[in-house]
């Protein structure tokens, strides 16, 4: 009888063990390799796969020099530049 219960009770603890940890691998889960998000260095919103942030050339002679105007959502949209 007692040693039924202790068995139940190592199984119990044995599993809300291994449920904890589940949660705690889901919770500090890190990011995919290969795949670092990007973000804009104005707005700090998150940039997908393909977009890319606008810019002005102001300088053309080496070193080139180039303004960030922003990402999509937050550049100036009456300036021309390269996207
Ligand atoms: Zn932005």
């Amino acid at each position: 009888m007692f040693d039924n219960l202790y068995v139940l009770a190592a199984i119990a603890v044995g599993l809300f063990t291994i449920i904890i940890a589940l949660i705690v691998m889901m919770k500090f889960k890190s990011p995919p390799p290969g795949k670092p998000r990007r973000f804009c260095p104005l707005c700090n919103s998150s940039l997908a796969d393909h977009e890319t942030l606008k810019g002005l050339i102001v300088d053309n002679k080496p070193p080139q020099k180039i303004l960030i105007r922003g990402c999509s959502r937050c550049a100036p949209s009456v300036e021309e530049g390269t996207w």
